[in-house]
């Protein structure tokens, strides 16, 4: 599982060189920068605040608001500015991988508004937009059940890989599967597969992916205790 070597010479296992920071932005109530390899985000939280527009109000709960976009210069070719059909299904699902992690109902009437950017795009922006996320809220100061963590796993090139690499998902079998999961209950909030793949391989690149989620997790609470302290 460790000794194959891939384009930067990273373990099949091995996690992109990480960097994470708390607190950013200093206009928002919460934010966070978080780098894998060239992958770049930052995020910015608001709230719990008054919802606009009001009809999107809900009397038992706060809504959570989650923007993801991508910079223009973020990728290889210049990306025209502006959300578009994979930036809202990203939106979705990046929501709906953080709301488990909320307490959501101590909140009603209220808006918590998430936004992601992402700087620098080499595969993997969604997982490195959810830790960036989890963590500008807890920045926020917003009660969580535990913070959210993401990785995506996959295949290349026959080889069952952690944190791939835009060159990795671009070989001709790639599988890619992006998880997010809480890590202290082991519960897992995201889960998405691009490629064909066995049941058996799909188990060890979820494997892979929990693994690789539990570092995450680690570097995670680091940056809020360099922030916070101990
Ligand atoms: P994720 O970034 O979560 O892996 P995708 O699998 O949709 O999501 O995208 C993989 C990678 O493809 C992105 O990280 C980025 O490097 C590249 N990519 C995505 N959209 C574009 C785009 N519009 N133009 C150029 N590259 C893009």
């Amino acid at each position: 599982m460790t000794k194959k070597e891939r384009p930067d010479n990273r373990k099949l296992d091995e996690i992109r060189p990480m960097k994470m920071k708390a607190g950013v932005i200093k206009r928002a109530d919460g934010s966070a920068q978080v780098e894998f390899g060239l992958t770049k985000v930052v995020a910015a939280v608001y709230g719990p605040r008054q919802i606009h527009p009001r009809h999107q109000e809900d009397a038992t709960k706060s809504v959570l608001r989650c923007r993801y976009n991508m910079l223009p210069f973020s990728v290889s070719d210049r990306k025209r500015q502006g959300y578009d059909r994979r930036s809202t299904e990203l939106a979705k699902v990046i929501t709906e991988a953080l709301e488990p992690a909320l307490f959501l109902e101590e909140f009603p009437k209220t808006a918590i508004d998430v936004d992601m950017e992402i700087v620098q795009a080499d595969a993997g922006t969604r997982a490195a937009a959810i830790n960036a996320a989890s963590l500008a809220i807890a920045d926020a100061g917003i009660p969580m059940r535990d913070l959210v963590t993401s990785v995506a796993a996959g295949r290349a090139n026959k080889e069952l890989l952690l944190d791939m690499t835009k060159e990795e998902e671009d070989a001709e079998d790639a599988v890619d599967v992006p998880m997010a999961m809480m890590p202290r209950t082991g519960k897992i909030t995201l889960l998405q597969m691009d490629g064909i793949v066995t049941p058996q391989d799909t188990e060890k690149i979820i494997c892979l992916a929990e693994v690789g989620c539990k570092k995450i997790y680690e570097a995670q609470k680091k940056a809020l205790l360099e922030k916070y302290g101990s």
